[in-house]
């Protein structure tokens, strides 16, 4: 066809060879974020009037846009929560994009949105959700977590109303100073307060401090509680069944962000930290986290959609022709166009099935425990929490915050592992996170020997 925008099969053929050697071959772990003043001399002008053809702008993208970023699936970059994408999993979102699928509305999308569903099914059946929850993908956990907020604000609003009670001046939801830094967000941005509830030593909201916190408080401007399956600074379960006891008993929606950690629910060893989530209204976990698949994807599920739907269903003349009877994702999230980004989360569990997966989230638990004991045994080095899931915090005896620093951007700069300070208890500490099948426990020790 005599396109208006030539097509240039040689340009597509590179790219797609281009990408099936990363997939493959993986990216050097020692490339890193460039200062702008470097890359706008590296890149020169690139939006010109003409355009550069594709051969160039593809140089531009191959020679200096990815040296200049980070390898963020290696298996040694353990640093914030990495990636670790299955090979068939970033090879489908390929596949996706070429089909253009508008996955907004069952009208445009019905089969890509039939096979996301059946992934967030599988979630819904692990965590122990009624056969009819459902939700939708959304593009990370930090719209996920606002979308089930707004949805949970939403049925409080309206069981008020049919209470004949007025709204609050201010809506507030509980969560503890460990919750993600997307949970404030979500507060500033619906404009509702949070009321603090104090973690407990590892930072875990109990059910007794949620408790102490709606007696003095009151619960009469509560509408949520937020607890965190994973934090993702420490990687502590806050104590499920206990707070939905304490939810229930105030009538609070309950919203389990598990954006980190709730995929190790899959996993023998761990499962039962999470139990109690059953009983909560909604939850999210991040599949571009420790589920292996690439960004951006973030699973919400709601026990019971249908209040989720009263919350976000969008209406106008142009949208009449949808048909409301279907499962369209718009009705369940801030969002109204959107590419099927649950596809290749579940084209990778269709691929390698869900022992192939359970195995792995074991097996980086199992790398972190390794680890973990090494640490244990070290002279120099010490844990300063236990851990509950894949991330492990330590320190090195009698080094400053200056020093940490150094060994970490030292090892950045050779590639050879990226562990990255972060804070515990006001103290400067490191910070290492699993979540790749293929980070090798015995090449993370030596390096931590180095410290020594
Ligand atoms: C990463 C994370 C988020 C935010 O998710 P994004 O996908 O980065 O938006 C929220 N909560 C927790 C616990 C997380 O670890």
């Amino acid at each position: 066809m005599d396109r208006f925008f030539a097509d240039d099969p040689q340009l597509i053929d590179a790219l797609l060879a281009w990408s099936r050697r990363r997939i493959l071959d993986g990216q050097d772990p020692s490339t890193r974020a460039e200062p702008a003043s470097h890359l706008t001399e590296a890149m020169g002008v690139t939006i010109t009037p003409a355009g550069l053809g594709g051969a160039a702008a593809m140089a531009r993208f191959t020679d200096v846009v990815i040296p200049a970023t980070r390898a963020i699936n290696h298996p040694m970059n353990l640093a914030y929560v990495p990636n670790a994408a299955t090979s068939a999993a970033t090879a489908f979102d390929a596949a996706v994009s070429a089909a253009c699928v508008f996955a907004g509305a069952w009208d445009g999308g019905a089969g890509a949105i039939h096979a996301e569903n059946q992934a967030l099914a599988w979630l819904a059946e692990l965590v122990g959700y009624p056969a009819d929850a459902g939700g939708t993908f959304t593009q990370g956990g930090t719209i996920g977590n606002l979308s089930a907020l707004v949805a949970a604000r939403h049925r409080a609003i309206e069981r008020r109303r049919d209470q004949g009670l007025a709204e609050p001046w201010r809506w507030r939801f509980a969560a503890t100073g460990d919750a993600h830094s997307s949970i404030r967000s979500a507060a500033r941005v619906m404009g509702v307060e949070v009321l603090d509830v104090p973690g407990d030593e590892r930072g875990r909201m109990t059910g007794v401090a949620l408790q102490a916190a709606l007696d003095a408080h009151g619960d009469d401007d509560v509408f949520a509680v937020v607890a965190t399956a994973g934090t993702t600074n420490a990687g502590m379960v806050d104590e499920l069944d206990a707070i939905a006891t304490v939810a229930g008993r105030h009538d609070l929606w309950l919203h389990v962000d598990g954006a980190f950690g709730l995929a190790a629910r899959a996993a023998p060893s761990t499962r039962r930290l999470f139990d109690g989530i059953e009983r909560s209204d909604s939850f999210v976990v991040d599949p571009h986290k420790w589920l292996y698949a690439p960004y951006d994807c973030c699973a919400l599920v709601y026990r019971d959609p249908r209040e989720a739907a009263a919350a976000h269903s969008q209406h106008a003349s142009y949208l009449d022709q949808l048909d409301r009877s279907a499962w369209n994702p718009t009705d369940y999230a801030v969002q109204l166009s959107r590419r099927a980004r649950g596809l290749p989360f579940w084209f990778s569990l269709a691929t390698y099935g869900t022992e192939r997966y359970s195995a792995a989230i074991e097996r980086s638990l199992d790398t972190a425990r390794q680890v973990a004991d090494h640490i244990r045994a070290s002279r120099h080095l010490e844990l300063v929490v236990e851990p509950q899931l894949s991330v492990l915090l330590f320190r090195r005896a009698g080094w400053s915050a200056e020093r940490l620093q150094h060994w970490s951007d030292a090892q950045a700069v050779a590639g050879t592992i990226l562990c990255i300070p972060t804070k515990w208890a006001g103290e400067p500490v490191l910070r290492l996170c699993f979540v790749s099948p293929d980070t090798r426990a015995d090449e993370v020790t030596a390096l931590l020997d180095t410290m020594g």
